[in-house]
């Protein structure tokens, strides 16, 4: 069995949970529904978070930082993709240093336009930013664009 290799040049960074519930509805939304051909994809847990809690988890903010560094660096690409969800495990493990679980969607939105304009600012200075939070609706997984 052999599987296809995509040659070319990447149109979008897409940055997202690495949750297992979310990935096909991820890969659906930004291929379908945001028209990426060919996504350069970072996929880890709890994703925003690590730059919410950089003073406190220096670690992982430096990982996410290194990785999102050299991808960039490879392609200078016109759109990032930034995508939270709702339910985040990630984020649910961090909750007391947010001040509870009732904060968790707050905290989302603010390290979603927190790690955009990093991006934009230590990387990708003329990308276009599009920033998502991942509804789940009964069994299925709704998406909605954050201003
Ligand atoms: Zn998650």
């Amino acid at each position: 069995m052999r599987y296809p290799l995509i040659e070319g040049v990447p149109d979008a960074l897409v940055i997202h949970c690495a949750d297992p519930r979310f990935q096909t509805a991820f890969r659906q939304f930004v291929r379908e529904g945001l028209g990426v051909r060919m996504p350069m994809v970072l996929a880890l847990p709890g994703v925003t978070s690590h730059f919410g809690m950089q003073a406190m988890l220096p670690k992982n903010w430096y990982a996410l930082k290194v990785s999102i560094q050299t991808m960039t660096s490879r392609h200078d690409v016109a759109r990032v993709i930034l995508i939270n969800h709702d339910d985040c495990k990630g984020y649910a493990k961090i909750a007391g240093h947010l001040g509870g679980l009732s904060k968790i969607g707050v905290a989302q939105k603010k390290h979603l336009h927190g790690l955009a304009e990093f991006v934009r600012k230590e990387f990708l200075p003329n990308a276009q930013f599009e920033l998502y939070q991942a509804h789940i609706v009964g069994s299925e997984v709704e998406f909605e664009k954050i201003l």
